[in-house]
């Protein structure tokens, strides 16, 4: 096994074949990229650099670290389960609560270290998750264990500390024993922050509150969670017009629509912002774009629960804030950054044609787009005194061959395999030809299979196929 990833004092991206600083950035072909520090220092022709370590990049495309703005890593356990596969939003809901009832903290260090790994090596380095499950009698610190699995790993993580109050018994949708009640959601989520939010430039921890859903969080809950942000000035993260079931409970439940329902709660503006966001009407994309409340767009969560297409297009015009999101691994079922841009370009032609998204407009999205909703400003372009957070794509492959007349457009349009061949974060090499420097590949995929198998058995599902 490799050792964690070790800092570099300085590294030189040699002649780079396509260097890609930003979506709408020039190219450029030939030029040299100097890393010092955790930041990038200069990019040009023949860079001096003694002492650096080198990296040959003249069959490598470089562009800056995806961002990815919403997840549930723990559910890289729960993927592709037979009894969901074909369920919409509320039945797959209901049905995986029974198994995540069993989530312990070997689960969430394993699915953490699974999803982190996975996302790095298809070229994301910044990351948040929205981790809302803490089951009855698991004492241990959950989001503590997943900044431990993440910095193990050399990623960049914005942990999110979700909450669930409004049980079944509330009227809600999840079983009473994953539900908190306000007084410890609040304490919880202040140690939290007080433990590990760190705001400075360069920081690789953030933490957000992020009450899971309006179906399964108590109005005390929501206020209070908007409350303390604001107190520390820390975001505001939740679940928001996924679905039509989700519209029709908050209209039946609270007699608005769900945004109404969060404007209610005092949560808009530049701190907040929203997975989803499929069913906004006219009014609400315009109260988005001038309160400047973002929204993790999830293309393929959306395609796989039928949940529906958000008007990501009209989003962009209107000056929404809008980043891209794998979603929940047991909603994609994958973790898959890079495919998750070509998703993104596919879905909305579907819907508005081949000129409603291009390559570069999805990088921004992926880039600086996630950069902005999670607070890091310093992440999402190649550029001096920004962070090197960089991913290098190898283009002289079979998959490529053909396609290099636009390189970058390429690694959206093309390719059988969205890995890529080295990551670089906060100035450190933390993939390497493809490996993941930080753990050990093969006994994660063991651990993973063991614990995932584990968990179904308790909850009654059918695992003989399973390792
Ligand atoms: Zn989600």
């Amino acid at each position: 096994m490799k050792g964690t990833a070790m800092p570099e004092q300085k590294i030189l991206l040699r002649n780079i074949y396509h260097l890609v600083s930003g979506a709408n950035a020039a190219r450029q072909r030939g030029v040299d990229l100097l890393v010092e520090g955790p930041q990038i220092a200069a990019v040009g022709k023949d860079l001096a650099a003694p002492g650096a370590r080198v990296i040959d990049a003249s069959t490598k495309l470089v562009m800056p670290g995806l961002v990815n703005t919403h997840h549930h890593m723990y559910q890289t356990l729960q993927r592709n389960v037979p009894a969901v596969q074909n369920a919409k939003l509320f039945d797959w809901l209901i049905a995986l609560y029974e198994i995540w009832r069993h989530l312990g903290p070997d689960a969430i260090r394993v699915s953490t270290t699974l999803a982190c790994a996975e996302l790095l090596k298809t070229g994301c380095t910044t990351t948040a998750d929205h981790h809302y499950v803490f089951p009855e009698g698991v004492t241990q610190d959950l989001i503590g264990l997943q900044f431990e699995a993440a910095a193990r790993l050399g990623m960049r993580f914005c942990a999110t500390r979700g909450s669930m109050s409004r049980g079944k018994r509330e009227g809600g949708l999840p079983p009473d024993s994953v539900v908190q009640d306000e007084e410890t959601i609040l304490r919880s989520s202040e140690e939290l922050i007080v433990a590990h939010h760190d705001a400075r430039p360069f920081s690789m921890k953030h933490l957000a509150l992020a009450p899971c859903s309006p179906f399964s969080v108590s109005d005390g809950a929501m206020r209070d969670a908007a409350a303390l942000a604001r107190k520390h000035k820390v975001k505001l993260h939740t679940h928001l017009a996924e679905t039509k079931d989700e519209e029709a409970f908050c209209l039946e439940t609270h007699g608005c629509r769900p945004l109404g329902l969060m404007e209610r709660y005092g949560w808009l503006g530049e701190d907040v912002w929203y997975a989803h966001g499929v069913h906004f009407d006219d009014a609400e994309l315009r109260l988005l774009a001038s309160t400047k409340t973002g929204v993790a767009h999830c293309p393929t969560s959306n395609m796989r629960l039928g949940s529906g297409i958000a008007r990501v297009p009209e989003m962009r015009a209107l000056g929404v804030p809008v980043g891209l999101a794998v979603d929940g691994s047991a909603s994609n079922d994958s973790s898959d950054m890079l495919g998750e841009l070509r998703s993104c370009l596919m879905l909305h032609r579907v819907l508005g044609g081949a000129g409603a998204i291009t390559a570069e407009q999805v990088l921004e999205l992926g880039t600086v787009g996630g950069a902005r909703l999670l607070g890091w400003p310093e992440v999402g372009t190649l550029e001096p005194g920004k962070a090197a957070d960089i991913a290098l794509v190898e283009m002289d492959r079979l998959d490529y061959a053909g396609a290099l007349s636009d390189p970058l457009a390429a690694v959206i349009f093309s390719g059988c395999s969205h890995e890529v061949h080295t990551v670089i974060v906060n100035g450190k090499v933390v993939v390497e030809e493809g490996r993941v420097l930080g753990v050990d590949e093969r006994a994660l995929r063991h651990e993973a299979n063991r614990i995932a198998r584990q968990m179904l058995e308790r909850a009654g599902h059918d695992t003989r196929w399973m390792m």
